[in-house]
């Protein structure tokens, strides 16, 4: 059998002052690690910043992100900063796989509205924030597969409970209609036990890829919570996170036996066969930089171990 596929979640360290020098060297970085569906590396800023420059009703205060009207894209989605760095990619790499990550709703809505709101929403419960990042985002979403990208839209909010929480992770095929379905995954970090989140991403139809961690310390325990079943009841595969993104010494950094024990694990539990890929748990901006290399190569060591 070929070894699984692998890719990571989107962010790492800044590689350069220059962001296109600094985004060649992600690309370049992730290849000689090992990854085959690269990501951009997020070089430009970080997941809530990104929308900031390009929505209107998001501003930022004393360098925190506030709503302050109705969220709308401002301009067409080819002037959107991950559209522009993709074709920027695309211009030199014809042939890459990509995978390029957009803040869902629910994440974009909560960490901007939660400082303050000052117009047009009633408060942060108000659905229409929600709602409106949706349509915003689905044009985004739509110009980056055009491009030819892969999608992943990032929710780590979504393991949290809300009680309108069915209704959050429908805005997700509201964004990814009429997009080819392989083409999208959405990302859930932390642990994925509670509500009924899973159960509720499985659902989604327009999207092929579900993806979870499931190293980390929190992490560990969503092998409990994912199954066969879960999978194959409607056609979905897992990205299965399959190396802690927060070791703080070399030394904890998960070995590949680890990685390839792990990933024998989750696939006893969901079956070779509906394993997308294997990635690290989450998005590496905040993981020690020199043990990221670590982490890339043993992850890939341990795919291919794993066989
Ligand atoms: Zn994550």
């Amino acid at each position: 059998m070929a070894p699984l596929t692998t890719t990571t979640i989107g962010s790492l360290f800044r590689f350069s002052e220059d962001l296109h020098e600094s985004i060649d060297k992600a690309l370049e970085f992730q290849k000689e690690h090992g990854v085959d569906i690269v990501s951009d590396g997020e070089q430009r800023a970080d997941m809530v910043a990104y929308f900031v420059e390009s929505f209107g009703g998001l501003a930022v205060e004393n360098g925190a992100p506030i709503v302050t009207g109705k969220i709308e894209l401002k301009d067409s989605p080819e002037k959107f900063s991950k559209v522009q760095d993709l074709k920027y990619i695309r211009s030199l790499h014809r042939d890459i796989k990509i995978k390029l990550a957009i803040t869902g709703p629910t994440t974009l809505g909560m960490t901007c509205g939660s400082r303050k709101i000052k117009s047009h929403y009633k408060n942060i419960m108000d659905f229409d924030l929600y709602e409106d990042i949706a349509i915003a985002l689905q044009p985004v979403a739509k110009a980056l597969v055009d491009g030819g990208a892969y999608v992943q839209i990032d929710e780590p909010f979504l393991s949290q409970g809300y009680k309108d929480l069915a209704a959050r992770v429908n805005l997700i095929d509201y964004i990814a209609q009429g997009l080819p379905s392989e083409k999208v995954s959405v990302h859930v970090c932390g642990f994925i036990g509670g509500f009924g989140v899973a159960r509720m991403l499985s659902e989604l139809e327009n999207v092929s890829v579900i993806s979870f961690g499931f190293a980390g310390g929190v992490e560990k325990r969503n092998i409990e919570h994912v199954s066969r079943k879960l999978f194959e009841d409607t056609g979905k595969r897992l990205g299965a996170g399959c190396i802690s993104v927060t070791p703080l010494a070399e030394n904890q950094v998960d070995t590949p036996e680890v990685v390839a024990a792990k990933l024998k694990d989750i696939a006893s539990k969901v079956g070779r066969e509906n394993i997308a890929y294997a990635h690290p748990d989450c998005g590496m901006r905040a993981t020690n930089k020199f043990l990221v290399p670590i982490i890339l190569r043993n992850m890939r060591a341990g795919v291919d171990l794993f066989g």
